[in-house]
């Protein structure tokens, strides 16, 4: 027999805090057109024909239209050359009006994602994965962070997730993740412990913890047994399991012991665009003044 539900759960509505947040953003690059101005411009990169890929990009590029941002897609073939990636953003690093660069990830096999970040324009860098950028956001001078970190942020900051004192456990330790929420979670004063796939116990990290943030992709790892009671989960794994989107938390199964969970879809992932949008418009503001 299962334990009674003994927490209230709040499913976060991701597109929905990202629908307020966009409706700001929109609100300031109208300002700025209204001034005379020539509206923020997002320039992504594709290299290859990864289906999920190409609706990612399909998305970001509908999210500049509707805040009333440019954007401007440019396509390479899974067979482009290291050489042709670095001329292509080289090109974008001296367009004027191109204030933020995004190169699609994963590449294809065979290109250096590091390489690549290092050759973006670190004022243009929106993902925040120029080392620049990294290396700022590690000393507390926030310039252009990486935007999932920064949409959980803004999720833990909405839903007054206290994180002064906090245990947080983040789960995975890439460079676009794990690494930079770690350290946004230590900064808003949290003690933060990362696992990643040689963690021992990763259960018991997890069951102390007033925050969870899962970013594995291993289907449903959090379940239920793995969470304090009250405690705050953000999944951000995405995994097609037999077609289907799955995260990395078993949301129905942490009701009623979470205090708050984002679910696979309609979770980080609308946030994580909208704080696209938001380095964009910064990165903008930077370059035109605003
Ligand atoms: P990643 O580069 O795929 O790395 C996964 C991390 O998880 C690694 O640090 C790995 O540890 C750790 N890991 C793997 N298996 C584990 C296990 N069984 N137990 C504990 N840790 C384990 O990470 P990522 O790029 O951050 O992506 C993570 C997930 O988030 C993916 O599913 C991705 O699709 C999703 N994602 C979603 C969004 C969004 O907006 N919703 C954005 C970005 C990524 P090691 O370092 O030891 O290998």
């Amino acid at each position: 027999m299962s334990t009674p539900p003994t927490v209230e759960t709040v499913v976060v509505d991701g597109l929905a805090l990202a629908q307020e947040i966009r409706k700001e953003l929109s609100e300031a690059v109208g300002a700025h057109v209204g001034a005379g101005r020539r509206a923020p411009k997002l320039a992504v990169v594709l290299v290859g024909d990864d289906p999920a890929s190409a609706s990612y990009i399909k998305g970001k590029r509908r999210a500049c239209e509707r805040v009333g941002m440019d954007s401007s897609e440019t396509k390479l073939p899974v067979t482009a050359t290291r050489e042709e990636v670095l001329a292509t953003i080289e090109a974008l690093n001296g367009d004027a009006g191109v204030d933020g660069i995004l190169v699609q990830v994963p590449l294809p096999k065979g290109l250096d994602a590091r390489e690549i970040a290092r050759a973006l324009d670190p004022a243009k860098d929106v993902d925040g994965v120029h080392p620049v950028n990294a290396g700022l956001l590690l000393q507390g001078v926030h310039t252009l962070v990486a935007c999932t970190p920064l949409g959980i942020l803004e999720i833990l900051r909405r839903f007054e997730v206290p994180l002064e004192g906090a245990e947080a456990v983040v789960i995975g330790r890439s460079d676009i993740v794990g690494k930079p929420v770690a350290v946004l979670l230590q900064q808003a004063n949290a003690t933060v412990t990362q696992c990643h796939s040689r963690t021992r116990d990763l259960r018991e990290h997890c069951r102390r913890a007033d925050v969870i943030v899962a970013a594995v992709g291993v289907p449903k790892l959090i379940g239920r047994d793995w969470v304090k009671p009250g405690a705050a989960v953000i999944d951000v794994g995405v995994t097609v399991v037999d077609g289907v989107i799955t995260g990395d938390v078993d949301t129905e199964g942490v009701a009623g012991v979470a205090r708050i969970v984002t679910p696979h879809r309609r979770g980080v992932g609308p946030m994580t665009i909208t704080m696209l949008l938001r380095n964009t418009l910064a990165a903008y503001e930077q370059r035109v003044g605003g």
